[in-house]
């Protein structure tokens, strides 16, 4: 029997549209809608994340249960579960889209841990909701594998996140044309079960603002600031005033993690923003393989490039400054929003500085480091050096012998290394020189270095490949992907889920590009 303690707060503490009417609409004046998943065929589980079950108090019978199966699929709802979709809008490549909401993410409702600690649940794929608009409130097969595994490979990471429960195949077909170009074709669906303290994001707040309902907005930032952010007391203006700082300061953080292993989302408009500063929404995302700050996995965007990997930072700002301005409406003191813009600053700057000291090696921040980061990163884009090979060969570095053989295996291009070889050897002496200054062993930096530098990353031709077997019914790659992922600094894991990108992978759909459809 599978016994989950719900406490559904959002749904008891904010007005949503009980109705249960189908059709896609408008829903003024509520924050939420009730809305029964779509019951599918043939459902299989194809993978869990034991960790996340284990966080639920889910055990591994639990998992193997029927009603595991039927819960998480959509077909039955367990006992204190309640179905539901929020009501959401944002601005999409810098323009107010209007209402957006949760189209194909249904809610279960907030569960209570043994440890007292909240987690709500969301289906994703689970049928249409009154947010769908004209889609169909379902998802492939591809793009579920995509979020199962780099949700639970980011939190390996030790990135924010939401998480994922489950990944569940329907046994439906779900038809998408995925390169946009009119050849539609059926591909396997799948639901993915999301969990998350909280999936309230900056959508939520910004749609209220926009439709001047001032009250609904009081209430879902009193809702926030009480179950989200409880360990913030005070006098309300005085709450409100640490919480926007906090939600600032979580967002810097967030970019900084992001930088730090060549994450590239694809996607941030502001109804993918979290509020709790957790990456969400995985679709079009990346991994930077040969260094490129204007590099985005994301098709759509490609001619834009405004989400791309070094844009990130300042997309994240100008996503607050929108929040900012909704907030406005009800908290009319604008002074403390500035000062929450100005703490986003800072702290990405202090972040950064530390993030990138921790990357080369360096027990702090120095004058001067700017610079030899600044011409590294400009020869790693010169000579396509792959990001992550190149931060774990670096570790290698010993001080008494500086040759740059040892970043071989960084490099893509062989006349690549040979033509920016002397660079790479300059600057790999300067790097020496500065090492020098610290009092370290070369293996104690090397430990240091190896912890905050990935081996592994959950490239898109890794993933990739997990997907092509996973559609012929082998999930052995998957499985595979989903261990690798769950010690990513590791030096002991198999060379080929480690290797860089290979040559036939430079330009196949899904291993450097990928488009939203999903
Ligand atoms: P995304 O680009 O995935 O962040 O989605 C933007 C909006 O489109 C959100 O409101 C989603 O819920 C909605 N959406 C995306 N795909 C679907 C789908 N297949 N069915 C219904 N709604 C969708
Ligand atoms: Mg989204």
């Amino acid at each position: 029997m599978i016994r989950l303690q719900f406490d559904n707060r959002l749904l008891r503490e904010l007005p949503g549209d009980t109705s249960g009417a189908p059709g896609s609409r408008q829903t003024p004046g509520v924050c939420w809608a009730a809305v029964q998943p779509t019951p599918v065929a043939q459902p299989v589980l194809l993978a869990h994340s034991s960790e996340v079950a284990a966080t639920l108090g889910l055990s591994a019978a639990n998992v193997r249960a029927p009603e595991f199966l039927a819960a998480f699929c959509g077909n039955q709802l367990l006992p204190g579960m309640s179905a539901y979709a929020t009501r959401y809008g944002g601005h999409q490549f810098g323009n107010w889209a209007g209402q957006l909401g949760d189209g194909r993410a249904i809610g279960l409702g907030e569960i209570l841990n043994q440890a007292g600690q909240r987690w709500e649940l969301q289906l994703k794929g689970a049928g249409p909701t009154p947010y769908s608009r004209r889609a169909d409130g379902r998802a492939v097969l591809r793009s579920s594998i995509r979020e199962f595994l780099c949700s639970e490979a980011m939190h390996h990471l030790g990135i924010p996140t939401t998480r994922a429960l489950s990944l569940i195949a329907t046994g439906e077909q779900v038809v998408r044309d995925m390169f946009y170009d009119g050849h539609p074709r059926a591909e396997p669906g799948a639901v993915v079960c999301r969990v998350a303290p909280s999936f309230i994001r900056f959508g939520n707040f910004e749609i209220l603002a926009a439709h001047g309902e001032q009250a609904l907005l009081q209430r879902l930032l009193d809702l926030t600031l009480d179950r989200d952010f409880p360990q913030i007391v005070g006098a309300p203006a005085e709450r409100y005033a640490i919480w926007f700082r906090q939600v600032c300061e979580r967002t810097a953080h967030l970019m900084v993690e992001w930088l730090r292993v060549g994450f590239v989302h694809g996607v941030m408009n502001t109804d993918n923003m979290s509020i709790l500063g957790l990456t969400i929404d995985y679709g079009p995302y990346g991994w930077v393989e040969d260094f490129d700050p204007g590099w985005t996995p994301n098709t759509t965007d490609a001619g834009m490039k405004r989400y791309c990997f070094a844009q990130q930072p300042a997309v994240a700002r100008w996503n607050l400054e929108r929040l900012a301005e909704a907030l406005q409406r009800v908290l009319p003191a604008r002074n403390w929003l500035d000062d929450g813009l100005a703490q986003f600053d800072t702290s990405l700057q202090t972040g950064l500085s530390a993030m990138l000291a921790a990357k080369f090696g360096w027990l702090d921040w120095q004058e001067g480091d700017a610079a030899l980061v600044e011409d590294i990163f400009d020869l790693m884009q010169r000579a396509e050096v792959d990001m992550s090979e190149f931060f774990r060969a670096l570790a290698e570095l010993k001080q008494g012998s500086v040759d740059v053989e040892l970043l071989r295996p960084a490099f893509y291009q062989e006349h690549l290394m040979q033509n920016h070889r002397a660079l790479f050897q300059q600057w790999l002496e300067r790097y020496a020189a500065r090492l020098g200054r610290q009092q370290e062993s070369d293996a104690e930096r090397r430990t240091r270095m190896n912890r905050v530098n990935p081996r592994f990353i959950l490239r898109n031709y890794l993933a990739q490949q997990a997907i092509e077997a996973a559609e012929q019914g082998d999930l052995s790659m998957l499985d595979r992907l989903m261990q690798a992922a769950r010690q990513p600094y590791s030096a002991d894991l198999p060379p080929e889920l480690t290797a860089k990108r290979p040559a036939w992978a430079v330009n196949k759909p899904g291993c450097s590009t990928l488009s939203c459809s999903s």
